[in-house]
């Protein structure tokens, strides 16, 4: 199949598209490199099935294709808040280009949407039919309520045009090739604590998070999109720990020594976070292989190769 990845040179599309490609499918990326890089996705850019094409969403683009996966959308808080308008047209205008070519070409379209659509929950774990607590005016508003409009967009599509839509709710995932500057709470910790720096928490680090490995978020990606379920569907892995209990455990693994020191809690901070997989599990029989413990590991090595290296 000819398959486009929008957001294909960022964290969670580059593994994807190592998928795709080892699968043997045609991959087009499509990327305006803003939290991307084109050391994520190097080793296929000689690949006479892959082609990179660098363009921003919120522009219409006409490419033939059979599947989208449209991911493109800066996913750290400090990215998407930097210019908060603009993550809005990412997720509504982009979303909707992506949509219109889904219509035009027939193609299948796979929206990756994200837990913040429970906002702040009052129901946990969350399942798909909690409708959320978000806040529609705060700092997170732009990246939150533009991922519920991206899901109402498809869903209109789908009942109004007949387009082949899948929905993924993606609870936080880590894993290599994060940025180091990324800002979200995994590689923050991890990068301090191999530059010897103390450990930010924010808050008093008693809000839970649960955290999903990235080669098992990609394989329900690839489950769900090739079966006949529309979704939402949460995709996660429901081990939750507080983030004092993970800045502990990234402490103790890189460097007992480490400081951890406690900053303001960012406004709207969701108090707790964890996936209700049921869905998943009865309709795709998937859930996560990779415990947290084995998962850090091999994020820690992806970058300390980075550090060290860089240091040289
Ligand atoms: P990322 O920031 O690494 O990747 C996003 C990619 O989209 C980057 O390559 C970026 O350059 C590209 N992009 C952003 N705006 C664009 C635009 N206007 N036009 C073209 N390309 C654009 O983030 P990620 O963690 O890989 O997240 C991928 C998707 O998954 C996002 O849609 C995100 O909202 C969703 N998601 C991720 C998580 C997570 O924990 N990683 C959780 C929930 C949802
Ligand atoms: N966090 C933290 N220190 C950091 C970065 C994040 O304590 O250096 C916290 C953050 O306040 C939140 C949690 O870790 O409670 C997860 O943050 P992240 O930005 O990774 O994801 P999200 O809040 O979108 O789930």
């Amino acid at each position: 199949m000819r398959i486009l990845v929008t957001g294909g040179a960022g964290f969670i599309g580059s593994h994807l598209i190592d998928r795709l490609m080892a699968q043997g499918h045609e991959v087009v990326c499509l990327d305006n490199f803003y939290t991307g890089t084109k050391r994520n996705i190097l080793k296929w850019m000689d690949n006479p099935y892959f082609e990179l094409i660098r363009h921003d969403i919120t522009e219409p683009i006409r490419l033939e294709v059979d599947q989208i996966y449209h991911l493109a959308c800066p996913a750290s808080p400090i990215h998407y808040q930097y210019n908060p308008v603009k993550t809005i047209k990412t997720n509504v205008i982009g979303t909707m280009n992506m949509l219109g070519l889904a219509k035009r070409v027939k193609a299948r379209f796979f929206l990756a949407s994200t837990s913040e659509v429970y906002g702040d929950p009052d129901v946990h774990p969350q399942t798909e039919d909690y409708r959320g607590n978000v806040n529609c005016i705060g700092i997170r508003s732009c990246y939150d309520e533009g991922k519920r409009v991206a899901e109402t967009l498809s869903f209109d599509y789908h009942r109004q045009n007949g387009v082949d839509i899948r929905v993924v709710r993606i609870f936080n995932t880590y894993g290599p090739r994060m940025l180091e500057n990324d800002g979200r709470v995994v590689s923050n910790f991890i990068v301090q604590a191999l530059r010897n720096q103390p450990l930010t928490v924010y808050g008093d680090g008693s809000q839970t998070r649960s955290f999903c490995y990235v080669s098992d978020l990609v394989e329900g990606f690839i489950r769900l999109m090739n079966s006949n379920e529309i979704g939402p569907m949460n995709l996660g892995n429901p081990g939750e720990y507080t983030i004092l209990e993970l800045a502990q455990k990234i402490q103790n693994m890189i460097n007992p020594g480490a400081e951890i020191i406690f900053k303001p809690l960012p406004q709207d901070d969701p108090k707790q976070r964890q996936p209700d997989i049921t869905l998943a599990k009865n309709w795709l029989g998937w859930e996560p292989t990779v415990p947290l413990d084995k998962g850090l590991e091999l994020t820690v090595k992806d970058f300390r190769d980075r550090i060290e290296g860089n240091q040289k």
